[in-house]
């Protein structure tokens, strides 16, 4: 295929706005896929991308389209639009020579339309900004193409306006795919050069590595090296994603697509891997920045017998999912478990979410908390934080885009939802790591009856504590049995306390339910109970069910 007709570009846009919509009319514009009533976001394949109806993983997909005579290549990834997924964008548009910049005709430019522009205008791609949904009543495209042109300085009439759900005008998108962006400027002559931008774990392939050839050919058969581990491979199959995989007999320079070669460990073919022919070694690319966790969580098995079978399926799905990061970590209450980071809540539901249905495991999730960074000294310092306004910009009459400085803490947990109901559902939110601030941060100790529970030790805003503090302790006076004698359930920040709850004394008589005297049940009911005790942790001299951990630990 000569690479002067290949394109390769991403579908780009905030949440909703329709690139999984509008990638589905160019797989059927091209007859990669039968036109049918039923093509809804063919690219979201996972469980999880179709029951939340949004896209966590980028997609491939190759098509074939044919313009006055000639046949174009056209390789299209559509990537997500909600903000904890953009590592997976900025990895995307390593590929790719150009984008789709997506905006709903009614919603106008939102939060994530100027991050994603930001990240291809970084890239140096050919942007194609393409207005969607002028279908809708209320859809206004000039309004939105004014809003374009002024923040990022595309003139209007470069703006193609569609219905991706209709089909209206989608031809023309494809005429400017071919027009606007450039082929890739590769070497087919030299050796073999490609980057792993994705990864997947195959049961009985083994990995499989989505591949950009930036250099020469590759063919089943080669042998190749991974620039990461130096190990070597015999190619078994490659070819493109159509948008299901299809084996090819090569594939050249210009070209995306697959490739398998016998990788049977997940830490082989890693996201930002190079890989070379073995008699041929090249300067590897430049790869990826790792991502920067913000948010992080503990995660343990249900039950401790499940933690090596637990600990396969974190590393296989991490192959795919290459923004978590994994620590190994441990709780008295717990048992052996992991500190996982992740980019946002979303992508720590998403990520658990495939733990369950891809992988069958059942986990127990805690809850998630932002990194500090603590500096010992004297005195504690420093006044409260508060979001500091840094610039304002009109986009036009009816928006204007805010640049606020958060404590990440203030902004991880539920800020997007109160931003949402406050504005009706209009405002929408984006967010960049500005590095670490000073705040007054206290540690809260959890007592029962006067003894400091350590796993529930936690570090939280000193304008926060009484509240987090005493949601805790109801928490736990829900789920702590009642014993024998009273039990003092207390927040403290050192030596003040600051929230209580108290579990009344109670003498429970398990033997008091059977009537008569049948031994044999009695000492089943006995025995039943010695073997809750195993379950038990002591604190001093109260008993603490390890369910009570995972109510008050578990997020809700
Ligand atoms: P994505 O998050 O950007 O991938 O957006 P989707 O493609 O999943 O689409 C989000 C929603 O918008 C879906 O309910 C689509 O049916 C709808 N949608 C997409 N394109 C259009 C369009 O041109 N007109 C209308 N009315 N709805 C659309
Ligand atoms: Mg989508």
């Amino acid at each position: 295929f000569p690479v002067e007709n290949i394109r390769n570009f991403s579908i780009v846009a905030h949440v909703d706005h329709g690139k999984s919509t509008l990638a589905d009319r160019l797989l059927e514009l091209t007859g990669t896929i039968d036109k049918t009533k039923n093509n809804k976001q063919v690219l979201d394949k996972l469980q999880v991308e179709r029951e939340r109806g949004i896209t966590v993983k980028a997609q491939t997909a190759s098509l074939f389209y044919n313009c006055e005579g000639k046949q174009y290549l056209l390789n299209l990834i559509d990537t997500p639009g909600h903000v904890d997924f953009s590592y997976e964008v900025s990895r995307s548009l390593s590929a790719c020579q150009g984008v789709l910049l997506v905006v709903d005709a009614n919603e106008g430019i939102q939060a994530q339309t100027v991050a994603n522009f930001f990240l291809a205008f970084e890239a140096q791609l050919s942007v194609i900004p393409v207005i969607n949904k002028i279908d809708l009543k209320n859809a206004d495209p000039e309004r939105v193409e004014n809003q374009i042109e002024k923040v990022f300085d595309i003139p209007s009439d470069e703006c193609i306006k569609i219905s991706a759900k209709l089909g209206t005008n989608v031809e023309s998108v494809l005429q400017a795919i071919i027009e606007r962006i450039p082929p890739p400027k590769v070497h087919r002559k030299n050796p073999l050069r490609a980057l792993v931008f994705d990864s997947t774990f195959d049961q009985y392939r083994g990995v499989i590595a989505n591949v950009a050839l930036f250099d020469g050919v590759v063919s089943k058969g080669d042998k190749i090296v991974s620039a990461h581990t130096q190990k070597t491979y015999e190619v078994n199959e490659v070819g493109v994603l159509n948008p299901n995989e299809q084996p090819t007999h090569k594939l050249y320079a210009g070209q995306v697509g697959y490739l398998i070669a016998g990788m049977k460990d997940v830490t082989e073919a890693q996201i930002g891997d190079t890989l070379c022919l073995h008699k041929q070694p090249v300067e590897p690319l430049p790869g990826f920045k790792s991502a920067k966790p913000m948010v992080f969580a503990g995660m343990y098995p249900l039950d401790q017998s499940e933690y090596n079978n637990l600990k396969s399926a974190i590393e296989k799905l991490t192959l795919n999912d290459s923004s978590v990061t994994v620590h190994r970590d441990s709780s008295l209450a717990l048992g052996a478990g992991w500190r996982l980071g992740f980019l946002g809540l979303l992508h720590m539901e998403v990520f658990n979410q495939r733990l369950e249905q891809e992988y069958n495991a059942s986990v127990i999730l805690t809850t998630p908390t932002v990194p500090y960074k603590a500096v010992l000294s004297s005195s504690k310092l420093i006044k409260a934080r508060r979001a500091v306004q840094k610039n304002m910009i009109f986009i036009d009459q009816n928006r204007v885009m805010l640049k606020y400085l958060f404590p990440l803490n203030e902004i991880v947990v539920d800020f997007y939802d109160s931003l949402k109901s406050l504005s009706s559902g209009y405002a929408s939110f984006d967010y960049e790591d500005a590095g670490y601030q000073t705040a007054e941060l206290v540690k809260m100790d959890i007592l029962l009856n006067g003894n400091t529970v350590e796993e529930l030790v936690t570090v939280v805003h000193k304008d926060k504590a009484h509240s987090i503090g005493k949601a805790i302790c109801e928490r736990l006076k829900d789920s702590l049995p009642r014993q024998l004698f009273e039990i003092a359930i207390q927040a403290a920040i050192g030596s003040k306390i600051i929230a209580r709850e108290t579990v009344k004394a109670y003498r429970k008589n398990v033997l008091a339910k059977c009537y008569g005297g049948d031994i044999t049940r009695k000492m089943k009911l006995l025995k039943r109970q010695a073997e809750g005790k195993k379950k038990l942790r002591k604190i001093g001299n109260v008993e603490v069910p390890k369910d009570a951990f995972i109510k008050v630990l578990k997020t809700q």
